[in-house]
């Protein structure tokens, strides 16, 4: 059976983030991006709204929805800036769900429940200076010393870099392997901000998400304990696959949602401007600029709701959220560049959004996997040369409460 309606609790969650983004961030964000300031109390009310735990269970802090609803979530959050979703994606998706799914219940007592409660910031540390696409690149080391690990290494890129609590961190903990490029030498642990050796930097230079928080961060002696490595000693990369495969359904779902921001815009502009005694809406070549938005939005919509369906049915489903997070950034790209083309002149300046929509679409098609690694990968499980093989620990299917 399928059923295209959302059901009392997806639709409550769709409309109290609706609600919130429009009558709170929508008015200021224009300020902030333009000052590129990260603004502290917007984390504030997605934690008291639950948002901060919203598919964790209720037993670890969390709001105990599903899946779909944190698909509506992102794509309500990123219908009014990019940034409102990244928090989702690497606080939610990335890190929080993966510890629900790999951690120990130590780990999930001690770092979920705060974070699923919003009262600590979790963020994901895969990327370094020299690596990002090529993982097994990174350099970043974890070398055991008695019930201690010690982390050495750079982390570059990272969201929520100077905010964050708490890290899920990817490193090296065979030093032979990682001379062969062997995935099982990494391994993942939890660092805490507060560990000495650790300190992190906001980038000044980033020309996207303005209002959000990126940069890096730097461990040199961190000693962490042990207890802090989640999953097993060389599942390093297979926790940090089984991580973006949530962190990419976000993106894709909150790409949806600039579609649907460019698709509002430009109706609203084509309405009004007039140009040769008509409103643009009436050109026809305005005409195909709008009717690409909505077979986007449509098309990437159905496409992360149908991931979101699998999550809950507790289906693997890493080949459709690939496609619809490559599928969704690269509509968004193209809505944000047709949105800036229908405001004409006025799409060139941050009175309007559209300039704002154009600049924060651009990251999503590099982040959680490049636009060309998901191509690869599409190709790959078309081809037969990829089939996703039985993993120790996957994301349970959602359990009505
Ligand atoms: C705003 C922002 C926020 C981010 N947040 C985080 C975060 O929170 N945590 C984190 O760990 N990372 C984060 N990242 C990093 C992001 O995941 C990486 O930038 C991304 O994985 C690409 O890696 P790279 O930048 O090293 O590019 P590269 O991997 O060097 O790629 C460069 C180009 O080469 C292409 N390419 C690479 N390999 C292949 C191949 N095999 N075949 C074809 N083409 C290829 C790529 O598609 C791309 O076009 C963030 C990035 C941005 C921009």
């Amino acid at each position: 059976m399928i059923d295209f309606e959302l059901n009392e609790e997806q639709a409550a969650v769709e409309k109290m983030v609706r609600d919130w983004a429009a009558k709170t961030v929508a008015p200021r964000i224009h300020d902030l991006d333009r000052a590129h300031k990260f603004e502290p109390s917007f984390l504030k009310d997605m934690g008291e709204m639950g948002l901060l735990g919203i598919c964790i269970p209720e037993q670890y802090g969390g709001a105990g929805m599903d899946y779909v609803s944190l698909g509506l979530a992102s794509e309500e959050a990123e219908y009014v800036d990019t940034h409102l979703r990244v928090i989702l994606s690497v606080h939610v998706g990335l890190n929080s769900m993966t510890l629900w799914c790999w951690g120990t219940e130590e780990q999930k007592q001690k770092y979920l429940v705060p974070q699923a409660k919003g009262e600590k910031i979790a963020t994901y540390g895969l990327t370094e200076p020299n690596a990002g696409s090529d993982a097994v690149g990174i350099q970043t080391t974890a070398v055991k010393k008695g019930d201690k690990y010690v982390l050495n290494g750079e982390k570059y890129w990272i969201s929520l870099a100077d905010v964050a609590d708490n890290f899920l961190v990817i490193a090296w903990t065979d030093l032979e392997k990682k001379k062969n490029r062997d995935h099982s030498g990494l391994s993942a642990f939890i660092v805490e901000r507060s560990f000495k050796g650790f300190s992190s930097y906001t980038m000044k230079e980033k020309w996207g998400i303005l209002a959000g928080n990126t940069g890096g961060f730097s461990m040199q002696d961190v000693e962490v304990p042990a207890a802090n490595l989640v999953g097993q000693e060389g599942e390093g990369f297979k926790v940090a696959m089984f991580a973006l495969e949530n962190g990419r359904y976000t993106v894709a779902a909150g790409a949806t949602g600039l579609i649907r921001a460019c698709l509002d815009a430009s109706l609203k502009y084509a309405s009004t401007r007039q140009t040769f005694g008509v409103p643009i809406g009436q050109h026809q070549l305005v005409k195909e600029m709008i009717s690409q938005m909505v077979s986007d939005y449509d098309a990437a919509r159905l496409l992360w709701l149908r991931a979101g369906w699998m999550k809950n049915q507790g289906k693997r489903n890493n080949r459709e959220t690939s496609l619809a997070k490559w599928f969704a950034t690269v509509g968004s790209e193209r809505a944000a560049s047709d949105c800036v083309q229908i405001h004409g002149g006025n799409g060139f300046s941050d009175e309007y959004p559209a300039g704002r929509f154009d600049r924060n679409c651009t990251a999503a098609v590099i982040y959680e996997g490049t636009r060309e690694i998901h191509k690869l990968m599409q190709a790959d499980y078309a081809l037969g040369y990829r089939t996703d093989k039985p993993r120790r620990v996957d994301l349970p299917a959602y359990q009505k409460k």
